[in-house]
Formats: structure tokens, C-alpha cells, sequence
């Protein structure tokens, strides 16, 4: 089946195609992220609606860091989840009200860090660490809120990315689940208050992710029950999921009306948080570069961008084709004939010397040419951040942010509750 470029449209598409003919008429190649509040807000908005009120939001800062996208999601979430000393002064400045912090590796400076910022929570992730956590708290003279995070035996989810229910750095593993609780009890700073069991990234099925949820949840009752915990929060993670290529979508509505299930059996005052990261942020960012050149070897036809894989790697990551948008362009800068493929397959190749720099594969363009702009939706999740920018020191995109006022005022004001 022929894969074709995208035909996007809506008043998104049209705030940010015209952002980016702006950046055209300039005397550099246009390579540019784009991140649209207006869309982000959407996304955001739409979640909260559909969450059960039981339910608290918190954003996974990793996602993306841009300053303008926390700020934003710092007005309609309870708090952000963080993993480094970094993410926490970028939550700190954006007006986060409250921090879980989470990461399978915190040195004793970062928990440090982390409790004079006077995080809400925090995610322990081993043995060791729980003692850690316990000593640095006694020293600072301060009772740590605590969430275990468990790798259970079974109990996970599938997605792109496994973190629990098979062999990963993350969690105890909950054959240790009694010791860590009696230890986690021995210590004096630090005061249990739940678990965190975040399982998988990038997971498209609601239905998989709603039994994940209910069954998490039936398991953190019946630890607490067992090991007569005073059990206040149940951290079910992020990774629901995009789909990138196509097809079927998360579910929301069918994933939140099976949610009432899980949210029913909570007892008063337990707490069900998400983790969210990818869902809110991929489709409120855009990824565009300019053409810089055409050509064909060994009968295979490329698009040679002025950007590539370190800005917005993700594709390479997880090897597969990222869908675009032709942008036409009519500038045109040179006083020689314009080159130009009509009706032909094409790959979108980046600036760098590798072959490996490949964004898209044999995707069929109507007509393109030097000077049009690739535009590459769902980039504002794990784009730029996790991309290796310095590699061959090319000058890095722009980061264009389109401001649009949300329609309404977020229901929860910062520093909620
Ligand atoms: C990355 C991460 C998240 C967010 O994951 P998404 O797949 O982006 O939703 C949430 N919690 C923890 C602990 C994480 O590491």
C-alpha cells in the first residue's frame, strides 16, 4: 500500500502552516519546531473532561520541556512528574504547584535537591534508595512522602516500551515487595503513601490500558490490605499512546467510561494519579525543514532536508516512517530551473552523514521541490528532547511558539489543592 503525504487541515493546521511561510521569506533554509498552546490546551482540556474526578493529572516533564508548553499545562494539571534536578527547576519556574519525582538512578544531591524543592511525592525505585531517601530526610528534618514503584510479576501492559511485568531497571521487584514495606516502615523520615506502577510507553489499545488500571488498582488495595498500609495514592503512570502512522487513535471516551470501574472501588480518600506525557503533547508540536536538495541513486529518490534525525529522532528510534506534509513554497532563490518530482515516491533524509539520518521512507509526494518545507505532525512529544543536537553542530531549529488564548478558563488555579 503507497503511503501518501498528508492533506492536513483544521484552524491548527492553518496557524501553523502560516507561521512557518513566514519563516520562508528569510535568508536561512526554514528548520523550525512549532508548538501550538492552542492545541495543547485542546488536548489538555479534553482529558481532564474525561477523567473521573477521583482522578489527578500530573504531566511527564520528559515529554517535552519546552518553557512556553509547561507554563501552559502548568494551569490545568496537578502537578508535573519529574526525573532530574534539571526538570525540577524547569517545573519550579513554570509554576508546577506539585512534583513526583521518579528515576531509576537519583543521587543523594538530587533527592536532596528534590526535597528542599518540597516535591509532593516521590518515587522510590529500589532497596537502596528507600534507605537513602531515609537518611537524607532524617538529616533534613523532613517525613518524605513515598510511593513505592513495584515491577510486578504480572500486571503489565503492552506498548512500544516496557517498563514492568518483565526484566527492567525500574521498580523492586515485587518479590521484595514485603521487605521493602517492613524497611519502608523501619525508617522514621519516610512516610509510605502508595505505589507507582507506571508500565509501558506508547500503548494504543483503552481497553488493555482500562484493565491495566482496575487491576492495578485491585492490587495496590489488596498490598495495602495485607500489609495494613495507610494507603493515599495509586500512581498508574503515563504511556497511553499516539498513533503515529495512522489507524486507530486512543480511545479517551471508551477509556474513560471503563475507568468509573477502577475509580469506583477506591475508598474515600485514595488518590488515582496518571502520569501523563506523550497523550498531551505530541500533537501540539510540529517538526518542518526545508528541501535543500533532490536526487535520485540507484533508482531510489531522496529529499534532503535541512534538519534530520538529531532534531527529531524519535523515527530512527523506533524505525519507523513519520508522516508529512508537503508545504508548497513559491520563493525561490537561485536564477537557474527550479528541480522538482512529480508523482513519485520519495525519502525524507536529513542534513547528516549517515545514511541512518532518515525521517521518512517511500512516502509518494504529488510534486515537490526544492524550497517546499516538510512538515512532520505529533513531533511535540519526544522530539527535540530526546534528540542528539550537537551531532555535526549544525545550527539547531527554531522553536516557534503560537500563542492562542485558551477559550476558557482552566476549572483548577494553580496551587490546587
Ligand atoms: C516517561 C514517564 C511517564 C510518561 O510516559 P508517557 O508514555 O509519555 O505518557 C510517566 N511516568 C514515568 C515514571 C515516566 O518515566
Amino acid at each position: 500500500m503507497t503511503v501518501r503525504a498528508l492533506r492536513p487541515e483544521g484552524p491548527a493546521w492553518e496557524r501553523v502552516s502560516q507561521a512557518l511561510r513566514g519563516q520562508a521569506s528569510g535568508e536561512q533554509p526554514v528548520c523550525a519546531y512549532v508548538y501550538d498552546l492552542g492545541a495543547l490546551v485542546e488536548r489538555v482540556e479534553a482529558v481532564r473532561a474525561a477523567l473521573p474526578q477521583r482522578c489527578e493529572l500530573y504531566y511527564a516533564v520528559k515529554a517535552n520541556g519546552h518553557a512556553a508548553v509547561l507554563s501552559t499545562l502548568a494551569r490545568y494539571v496537578e502537578g508535573f512528574e519529574v526525573a532530574s534536578l534539571g526538570e525540577i527547576d524547569k517545573a519550579l519556574a513554570a509554576g508546577a504547584s506539585r512534583l513526583a519525582f521518579s528515576g531509576p538512578a537519583k543521587t543523594d544531591a538530587q533527592l536532596t535537591g528534590a526535597l528542599r524543592a518540597g516535591l509532593g511525592l516521590l518515587n522510590v525505585e529500589s532497596m537502596h534508595e528507600l534507605r537513602r531517601v531515609g537518611l537524607i530526610g532524617a538529616r533534613l528534618g523532613v517525613r518524605v512522602p513515598v510511593a513505592l514503584r513495584v515491577n510486578r510479576r504480572a500486571g503489565g501492559l503492552a506498548g512500544a516500551l516496557r517498563m514492568a511485568g518483565t526484566a527492567t531497571q525500574f521498580g523492586v521487584d515485587e518479590t521484595l515487595l514485603a521487605e521493602a514495606l517492613e524497611l519502608a516502615r523501619a525508617l522514621p523520615a519516610v512516610a509510605l503513601r502508595g505505589f507507582h506502577l507506571h508500565a509501558a510507553s506508547n500503548n494504543l489499545d483503552a481497553a488493555a490500558h482500562t484493565s491495566f488500571v482496575a487491576d492495578s488498582v485491585a492490587w495496590c488495595l489488596r498490598q495495602a490490605a495485607r500489609h495494613r498500609i495507610d494507603l493515599d495514592v495509586i500512581d498508574v503512570g503515563g504511556g497511553i499512546g499516539v498513533a503515529y502512522t495512522g489507524g486507530e487513535g486512543f480511545d479517551l471516551p471508551g477509556f474513560a467510561a471503563g475507568l468509573a470501574i477502577a475509580t469506583d472501588q477506591l475508598p474515600p480518600g485514595v488518590r488515582l494519579v496518571f502520569e501523563l506525557g506523550r497523550f498531551l503533547v505530541a500533537e501540539a508540536g510540529w517538526y518542518a525543514a526545508e528541501v535543500l536538495d533532490l536526487k535520485c541513486t540507484h533508482g531510489r529518490h531522496f529529499a534532503v532536508l535541512r534538519g534530520g534525525t538529531h532534531h527529531f529522532r524519535l523515527p530512527a528510534a523506533w524505525g519507523y516512517s513519520h508522516p508529512f506534509a508537503v508545504l508548497p513554497v513559491e520563493a525561490w532563490r537561485y536564477p537557474f530551473v527550479r528541480p522538482q518530482v512529480r508523482a513519485m515516491c520519495v525519502d525524507a533524509v536529513g542534513e547528516l552523514c549517515t545514511p541512518r539520518d532518515v525521517l521518512a521512507r517511500q512516502v509518494w509526494v504529488e510534486r515537490l521541490r526544492i524550497g517546499d518545507i516538510l512538515v512532520f505532525p505529533l513531533a511535540g512529544a519526544y522530539g527535540w528532547e530526546i534528540s542528539h543536537h550537537d551531532f555535526l553542530s549544525h545550527p539547531h531549529p527554531a522553536q516557534l511558539v503560537l500563542d492562542r488564548q485558551p477559550s476558557r478558563q482552566p476549572d483548577r488555579q494553580p496551587g490546587w489543592p
